[in-house]
């Protein structure tokens, strides 16, 4: 899924243009901006489902998880992600208590070892793979060491995702621009994205629903998109839910 495109025909000069814009953005973007602006968009566009980041204040509390997002299986299962984000190049040199490798690697553990709540659910799940993200390079030493120091259990939940990769996304569906928010199609205005609400059960006892949306501040216009539509097919969760 993450394997390298194929880089058969050469950029265009708005893709070589584009994607200097983004490189200026990933070196001076905070990790914050970085997760807002550059990977909630692109996992969103990638057809993840409620892909959700952290505010500042849960951190701690998501036990290394900045992000946490769903896929659904054409099934109609759901695999679990997390995303770890760094803003810094994540390199091995010095493999000590406080080098940024090392610090991967124990928040790293905590996600693979902590359930997450999924609301729609109304679960705990364990999550199926984890992404390591850097805005900068993750050297071939770092992946090495930490690979090393997880057991094969906890090894095939890693998948390693740093600035390259990151650019080349633009030409396989990545960020077109760094803004991927919704225009309102009545009036224009920057659209938010929305999600229910941990304590809505409702829309859990309905044929389906969307798992998110773009709402208008403005107008008030909601606008839902095809690709976030979920069928409610688990029977047992629809009952559980209307006791
Ligand atoms: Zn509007």
């Amino acid at each position: 899924m993450w394997s390298k495109p194929q880089q058969t025909c050469p950029l265009s000069h708005e893709e070589i243009v584009q994607r200097q814009k983004l490189a200026n953005f990933l070196d001076t973007a905070s990790e914050d901006d970085f997760t807002e602006k550059a990977i909630v968009p692109l996992f969103q566009r990638l057809g993840f489902h409620r892909v959700s980041p952290s505010g500042h204040t849960e951190k701690t509390l998501e036990f290394g998880k900045d992000l946490w997002m769903k896929y659904q299986l054409p099934t109609s299962h759901w695999i679990y992600f997390c995303a770890q984000v760094k803003k810094d190049k994540i390199d091995a040199s010095g493999t000590g208590g406080n080098s940024n490798v090392a610090t991967v690697l124990t928040q790293a553990r905590m996600a693979i070892d902590h359930p997450i709540f999924d609301p729609e659910a109304n679960r705990k799940v364990l999550l199926d793979h984890l992404f390591l993200i850097s805005a900068g390079e993750i050297t071939q030493a770092a992946r090495m060491w930490l690979v090393e120091q997880l057991d094969a259990g906890q090894r095939r939940h890693i998948i390693f995702m740093d600035r390259d990769e990151f650019l080349d996304r633009l030409r396989t569906g990545g960020p077109s621009s760094l803004r991927q928010f919704m225009k309102c199609p009545k009036c224009s205005q920057e659209m938010e994205r929305r999600f229910h609400k941990p304590s809505e059960t409702a829309y859990l006892l309905k044929p389906y629903y969307f798992s998110e949306w773009d709402y208008c501040k403005a107008c008030r216009h909601v606008q839902h998109y095809e690709n976030y539509k979920v069928y409610n097919k688990d029977r047992s969760l629809t009952s559980a839910a209307a006791t």
